[in-house]
């Protein structure tokens, strides 16, 4: 039987894996502290509070806008330069836009501090789709550069796999916006019927991927909480507990 999909989406948190063994913020706080103050103070400028706390306060600051986003109902993705610059200086520090390009920059550690870990079966499941000859591609809704969301695939031993690294830093609009969708298709070459996007956000990932026109996947991981479908828009084509199921809903097994 020929595959029923050339290609697969994928989002990636929660999806292909997960941040369970992640330390508390404030101990990623504490580790970056360091590296903001040594930036800021070869600016020659001081912030007036503690730099751990100052990067807990840019991280809030993200939020922030990302929730602004939501409520808006607009998915352009926040601009992070902005939300960086802005965070700076209502605690001292007044940033040239090159500098809270760099400050955010420096804001991007090493994914192993985070321990994130793939959920069972993952490596095998995307190593067998890839057997089938489909294309693969992420579809996160990370702020991150596809360099280094590569770099995360690449620590995972999964880079390899993926024939585009989508972001929606990089693409400028947020899941449930279908933009990032329409962007992997042209990119792998892929008609809408022959593409599924697999997720584990029905408000995010499912929505998007119905927007798009191409078939929705949710996935629920065993022992986790995860979030129901609210509206129609949400509701996805089809439902999977394990990667594994992939290959059935491809037509491959
Ligand atoms: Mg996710």
């Amino acid at each position: 039987m020929p595959p029923r999909y050339d290609a697969v989406l994928f989002d990636l948190d929660g999806t292909l894996w997960h941040f369970d063994d992640a330390p508390p913020p404030e101990e990623i706080a504490a580790f970056i502290a360091p590296r903001l103050e040594r930036v800021i103070t070869g600016w020659g400028q001081h912030s007036t509070i503690p730099y751990d706390a100052l990067d807990l306060a840019i991280i809030a600051g993200f939020r922030a806008s990302d929730q602004a986003a939501d409520e808006l109902h607009q998915h352009r993705h926040p601009n992070r330069v902005d939300d960086v610059a802005r965070t700076l200086a209502a605690h001292g520090v007044t940033a040239t836009r090159e500098q809270a390009e760099q400050l955010r920059d420096t804001l991007s550690f090493e994914i192993e501090i985070l321990r994130p870990r793939l959920f069972d079966g993952t490596l095998e499941a995307i190593e067998a789709l890839r057997s089938t000859g489909a294309r693969l591609a992420t579809a996160t809704n990370r702020s991150h550069t596809a360099q280094k969301i590569t770099q995360e695939l690449r620590y995972h031993n999964l880079a390899h796999h993926f024939d585009e690294v989508l972001t929606a830093g990089d693409v400028g609009w947020l899941k449930p916006h279908p933009a990032i969708v329409h962007v992997a298709l042209k990119a792998l070459d892929v008609p809408p019927e022959r593409a599924l996007m697999v997720g584990d956000e029905p408000r995010r990932d499912i929505a998007a991927a119905n927007a798009a026109g191409i078939t929705s996947v949710l996935i629920t991981h065993p022992d986790r909480v995860s979030p129901l479908p609210a509206t129609p828009d949400e509701h996805p084509n089809f439902t999977i507990a394990s990667l594994a199921e992939l290959l059935d809903l491809i037509g491959h097994r």
